[in-house]
């Protein structure tokens, strides 16, 4: 049974790595518009058995304002929500306890 929706919401990333099975990198184009987001939620809210879906890629988080969207509207349709990221941010302790 379908549980859960994985958004490739975007292929650019800030890494290039050999064994990267989506070809993620830098240079990379390909991101999701909220446009599609919606359509695509729209059609994830009829499938009854889906109660959660995740933004990752590539690297989510360089598009901040996209994913966050995401994760409210989302959120807005009753179903759970997270993040799969490197994280290319977190460069201390106390900034990966922020992530
Ligand atoms: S998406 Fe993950 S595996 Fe692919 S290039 Fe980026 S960090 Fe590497």
């Amino acid at each position: 049974m379908l549980t859960s929706i994985h958004f490739l919401l975007t292929y650019t990333c800030t890494y290039k790595c050999d064994h990267c099975f989506l070809y993620c990198s830098p240079q990379a184009k390909g991101t999701f518009t909220i446009s599609q987001l919606k359509q695509v939620l729209e059609e994830i809210k009829k499938i009854r058995s889906i109660d959660n879906v995740y933004f990752e890629g590539g690297k989510p988080f360089l598009f901040y304002p996209l994913m966050l969207e995401g994760i409210r509207m989302a959120r807005a349709a009753g179903l759970q929500a997270g993040v799969v990221t490197n994280p290319y941010w977190a460069t201390s302790k106390e900034d990966a306890a922020f992530s």
